[in-house]
């Protein structure tokens, strides 16, 4: 008898507690999922958008040729063709992150190559000009252009983000932050 109030005491005391987190889990998911919304919300707001004047005021001559009019650097002259430092790659009209080094890698193509690009950092745009057919690789943030992406990548991702080294700045790893 003893034992059988004893239990009915502990699911007395249990449900409740046990109901409360509930409560409290599913109101903590919910503002999770509408904090994932709003960041989403930002992030579209957050785009970049300049006049060309101010894209002419901001960026050098050659910059400007690259990044707003789609220009290409002559090969193997780009100052982050051969460079292999730790840290990341920033977009040089915006400074939004674009690549981590560690993606990085030698294709000998002439300019430098990534076989993969930072979450949501670039967009694809299919690019018919030149005669060839190409997929352009742009900021997402700021529209300018980055360079084109090919199916000729190493592993895991068998892609080259071939990218113009004026398109880019870079972030040594300890100033990350
Ligand atoms: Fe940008």
């Amino acid at each position: 008898m003893s034992n059988n109030y004893s239990n009915l005491m502990r699911i007395i005391i249990l449900v409740p507690i046990i109901l409360f987190t509930l409560i409290i889990l599913n109101g903590q998911s919910g503002k999770n999922k509408h904090a994932i919304s709003n960041s989403n919300q930002n992030k579209v707001l957050k785009k970049v958008k300049r006049t060309e004047s101010e894209w002419k005021r901001i960026l050098s001559p050659e910059e400007y040729k690259i990044l707003r009019e789609k220009g290409t650097e002559r090969a193997f002259t780009g100052k982050y063709d051969g460079h292999f430092e730790d840290g990341v790659y920033t977009c040089a009209g915006c400074g939004g992150t674009l690549f981590n080094s560690e993606t990085k890698y030698r294709s000998g193509c002439g300019w430098p190559a990534f076989y993969d690009a930072i979450e949501e950092s670039v967009e694809e745009t299919e690019d018919n000009s030149l005669g060839m057919n190409r997929i352009e690789i742009t900021c997402s943030k700021c529209d300018s252009h980055l360079g084109h992406v090919f199916n000729d990548g190493p592993d895991p991702t068998g892609l080259r983000y071939c990218i113009n080294s004026v398109s880019m700045d870079f972030k040594p790893k300890d100033n990350k932050k």
